[in-house]
């Protein structure tokens, strides 16, 4: 970090701001100029709060060298960061899922569990076209507070039913702390876009030893991401897994814009896992082949698809969601895609 002081500055006053910095722990370099001194800050500047440095009144302007997370950030850790889960009982075969570092995972399933043989199937034939993990929403966020708001502790059991089927693991959102101790057998906790700054939460999922799927906020910079992820691996859990999801944009034939470059700027930034979900992202069935591909091409270590046995009765996203008969000819093409780019489906 790099701070210019205000012409006039009394040498004084200089030094005792550059005591104060010292204390908060970093080694301060003074380069006093003919009309301007500049302080340079080596060492852990991530606790240094540039804002509060900007306002003080010696300060001309401060600029960060490096960036905000430290966690998170590839610079500190250089190899990819594999995030590890054991399949469920008899039924998974003692199959260990992998996402990160050429392992690809394949998140698949409804938006909502609705009832035990829609989940239950649903996961049967996902698996079976190979995906590695079934996603299923218990508690949605929903726009409209008269929408269908998922089963919520029945939908985990019922998701439960299914893992105990099939022996996939399972990937489903968590929308407030409350609900934590319902979620002792999910197997991956979901933070959707609309909490992906709820700090307290993000806070307190430090604590847990589960990874967490944190999708990026609709508004959210690539910055605003990787310090919501610090947040988590800050107090301990470094199981972090990364997901574009689509952003705001003014476009509206989609339901969101899906950023592809996330995903090339992400995983050059940070060595957490990156995933796509083409189906939020589009809002749109017929274009979640593309974006999956995309997703593959450019370089993601994964994708999470919706996929139901009868969208056009689906309780929420029926329109994005694939048959599973499409989600198993979309597994067919990525293989191929896979292959190509060097990746392994895990
Ligand atoms: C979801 O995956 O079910 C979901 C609600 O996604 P997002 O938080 O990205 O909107
Ligand atoms: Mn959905």
């Amino acid at each position: 970090m790099i701070i210019a002081i205000k012409q006039g500055t009394p040498e004084e006053e200089i030094r005792s701001l550059a005591a104060g910095l010292e204390k908060q722990g970093v080694q301060v370099h003074v380069s006093a100029g003919v009309s301007q001194t500049v302080l340079g800050l080596v060492g852990d500047t991530a606790a240094i709060d540039a804002d509060a440095l900007s306002a003080h009144h010696l300060v001309e302007k401060v600029i960060r060298v490096q960036e905000p997370y430290k966690r998170a950030n590839r610079k500190l850790h250089p190899s990819d960061t594999v995030i590890s889960i054991a399949g469920c009982g008899a039924a998974s075969g003692n199959t260990v899922h992998r996402i990160g570092d050429g392992f690809f995972g394949v998140i698949a399933g409804p938006c909502s569990v609705e009832t035990p043989e829609q989940i239950v199937s649903i996961a049967q034939e996902v698996k079976k076209a190979g995906a590695s993990f079934l996603r299923g929403g218990a508690f949605k966020p929903r726009t409209s507070p008269y929408s269908f708001q998922g089963l919520g502790a029945n939908g985990l059991e019922l998701l439960l039913e299914a893992k105990k089927a099939t022996g996939l693991p399972i990937v489903t959102e968590l929308m407030d702390m409350q609900q934590i101790d319902l979620f002792n057998d999910v197997d991956v906790i979901q933070v959707g876009a609309r909490n992906m700054q709820n700090f307290s939460m993000l806070k307190e999922l430090g604590c847990c030893k589960k990874p967490i799927l944190l999708k990026r906020g609709y508004a959210a910079t690539f910055t605003e991401l990787l310090m919501a992820a610090e947040y988590i691996m800050r107090g301990g859990n470094d199981s972090v897994i990364l997901c574009e999801r689509g952003i705001r944009t003014f476009e509206t034939y989609t339901r969101n814009t899906l950023d592809i470059s996330a995903v090339p700027a992400l995983k050059r930034q940070s060595h957490l896992p990156v995933i796509v979900d083409p189906s939020h992202a589009a809002g749109l069935s017929w274009m979640v082949p593309a974006l999956s591909k995309a997703a593959i091409a450019a370089g993601a270590d994964g994708i999470i698809v919706e996929v139901h046995n009868n969208p056009e009765k689906a309780l929420c996203d029926g329109e994005q969601s694939i048959t599973p008969a499409a989600f198993a000819e979309l597994m067919k093409t990525l293989r191929k895609y896979m292959e190509l780019e060097g990746k392994r489906l895990a």
